[in-house]
């Protein structure tokens, strides 16, 4: 490609639009342009990338016996009703009718479609297992699209869908995607973990998410080194008794947290109190558990907090339930959605509060609270003499002991683990945290679409059963933006030579000098038959915006060609991410970097 005839776009100014890198640096390189909120257009460089991450997942999933197909992205509603998610997957879906008045979608996700192919196209064991997978278009209308192509409306995705004639099956299908996932996310250079996540919207039990780590990351992952326990915060249980009967002195060195029991590591049992009296003061503009502590110099270990929350159930109506957790805890909203069996919930509004439950939510507590239903963490049972809101404005109570003065539904682990938590699987050494973006995840979905679309097949005995079902997705253009949010400096992109739009630039310094344009010219043209995806900057440009361009756009190698070649008669290859400078003839040019790329992916593709 001659960049004199490309639709390269660049920007020197970071985009007001953009708050992370990958995103601000996809505007910048020319990779994306945002069409409406979420919605891009993919630019020649950036689709290139895109189609670069594809073939890797292609490959990896071939390699596993998979096979490719294509289904629609506009569907039919009534796969969807029969399995409940027409009315499950809420606003999140975008939906259309046709000119007859018969709804459709725009596909979220494709369980329902390829339930329904393969329950009338397959109908023996003997036709089972079976891999197929699409890589298209997907359409959420997600409640806050942000981060670029990260958090998007529209996004291209890999889904392939597994079918078993047994468990054994799905386990072993499971696997040999876990296991392709790896080589994938190894492949476009990505630094990741696999962390046991909450299956969501798509169902089913036993899950894993494939996180690229990065600051900004919107999960945040619980780990343990010691184990090898990994797991979405969303999922990460908290070990029963552990919170609450020995909870870490705010005083404690986190030295001491290294040590193995409670007294070693400087956690303390709390002393049994005595109940006192509850007792109803006034905390005139105390709003938040930090007013709280300040105004009744409590610590906030002595506080609760009352979170009302919308739970949204399958039929589609919604109820207001109060989570209760200790003052310093945050409310695992995916704990209570599975806990009430709901398929969404979240936070209500003030306004919302003030107007189903006459609380104002700056006062709430359970004490009192009426046509509501409570659910209280574990910790809080253990809890005495506390204070929470009195459900009044400017008045809270001391000394709430429970079940004295409010009993809860129900106790159940339902705060998000936090740091000081010990591992619910080793149960030894602490949790550490990290924040990660999602970039796959794999669901066994047992028999939940199969059964309800009635997906089933004849078995050796002759006999109809479901089918086992798995399903695993990748998200491919947020797979390039976390390679993006990896692989950068204050430059520009640094792209793994896997992913990069083109492994290499040759550049002509001065356009104007016809001996470095033809030398140029004919290094671009053996590299292209070598087959590497070169560019020629053939551009009239200064030199130094050239060079700006090169970085910002990160190409692996460059090869330019300048002032040596009259001088020595030598060009010289520098390398983007290491800034290592070779001179060679223009005549080894090709040859060179041809061995240099093909290294790099040998690198990462390791196994293959
Ligand atoms: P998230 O929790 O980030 O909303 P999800 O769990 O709903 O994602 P899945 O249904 O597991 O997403 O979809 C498979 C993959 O598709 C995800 O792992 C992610 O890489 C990608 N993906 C999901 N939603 C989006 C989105 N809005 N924009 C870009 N990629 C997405
Ligand atoms: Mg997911």
């Amino acid at each position: 490609m001659l960049m004199s005839q490309a639709l390269f776009p660049t920007m020197r100014e970071t985009p007001a639009e953009a708050e992370i890198t990958s995103h601000q640096l996809m505007l910048r390189a020319g990779l994306i342009r945002r069409v409406a909120p979420g919605i891009y257009n993919l630019l020649p460089f950036g689709f290139r990338a895109v189609k670069k991450v594809e073939q890797i997942v292609r490959e990896e999933m071939d390699r596993k016996g998979a096979q490719e197909l294509l289904m629609p992205v506009i569907l039919p509603a009534e796969p969807w009703i029969e399995t409940g998610r027409w009315t499950a997957y809420g606003d999140d879906m975008f939906r259309l009718k046709d000119r007859h008045g018969k709804d459709f979608c725009l596909a979220p996700t494709h369980e329902e479609c390829i339930t329904t192919l393969v329950r009338n196209e397959v109908t023996s064991y003997r036709q089972l297992p079976l891999l197929l997978y699409h890589i298209t278009n997907k359409y959420r209308d997600e409640v806050r699209p942000r981060f670029g192509v990260m958090r998007a409306r529209e996004f291209i995705m890999k889904d392939l869908y597994s079918f078993d004639a047994t468990v054994e099956g799905l386990l072993e299908s499971y696997n040999k995607m876990y296991d392709a996932y790896c080589k994938v996310f190894d492949r476009c250079g990505l630094v990741y973990r696999a962390v046991e996540a909450d299956p969501g919207a798509i169902g089913g039990s036993g899950s894993h998410e494939f996180m690229a780590l990065a600051d900004y990351g919107e999960a945040l992952i619980a780990y343990c080194d010691a184990c090898g326990f990994a797991a979405n915060v969303e999922k990460a249980e908290v070990v029963p008794g552990q919170a609450g009967l020995y909870d870490v002195h705010p005083n404690v060195h986190p030295k001491m947290l290294e040590q193995k029991t409670p007294e070693a590591a400087g956690t303390v049992a709390p002393k049994p109190q005595r109940r006192k009296a509850l007792k109803k003061v006034a905390t005139p503009n105390v709003h938040t558990i930090q007013d709280v502590v300040d105004y009744l110099g409590v610590p906030v270990t002595d506080t609760v907090k009352t979170l009302f929350c919308w739970a949204l159930r399958p039929d589609g109506t919604k109820e207001l339930v109060a989570g209760v957790v200790r003052g310093d805890r945050e409310l695992n909203l995916v704990k209570l959605k599975n806990l009430l069996g709901a398929v969404e919930t979240y936070l209500a509004e003030a306004g919302e509060v003030l107007q189903h439950a006459s609380v104002p939510v700056g006062s709430a507590g359970p004490v009192g609270l009426r046509g509501i239903r409570v659910f209280a963490d574990v910790e809080v049972e253990a809890m005495t003499n506390f204070v929470c809101g009195a459900n009044e404005e400017g008045y809270h109570y001391i000394n709430v002991n429970a079940p004295r003065d409010f009993q809860p539904e129900k106790y159940a682990d339902l705060r998000v683990v936090a740091q000081g938590d010990v591992c619910p699987r080793c149960r030894k050494e602490r949790l550490e945290f990290a924040r990660g973006i999602e970039v796959g995840q794999v669901f066994k979905l047992w028999t939940k679409y199969s059964e309800a679309l009635g997906c089933t097949f004849t078995d050796e005995k002759g006999e109809k059963r479901p089918m086992q079902m798995g399903c695993y997705g990748i998200g491919i253009t947020r797979t390039v933006a976390a390679v993006i949010e990896q692989n950068h400096d204050d430059k520009g992109i640094l792209w793994p030579m896997s992913v990069a739009p083109y492994h290499a630039v040759v550049m002509p310094v001065n356009s104007k000098d016809s001996r470095q344009m033809e030398v140029a010219r004919q290094v671009y043209a053996e590299m292209t038959d070598l087959g590497v995806d070169t560019l020629l900057d053939d551009r009239d440009e200064r030199a130094g915006v050239k060079f700006m361009d090169a970085d910002l756009m990160g190409f692996p190698y460059r090869i330019t060609v300048g002032q040596t070649l009259a001088e020595k008669g030598v060009v010289e290859i520098r390398s983007r991410r290491t800034g290592h400078v070779d001179f060679v003839s223009p005549e080894a040019a090709a040859g060179t970097v041809r061995t240099l790329v093909e290294k790099a992916l040998a690198d990462v593709n390791g196994s293959k």
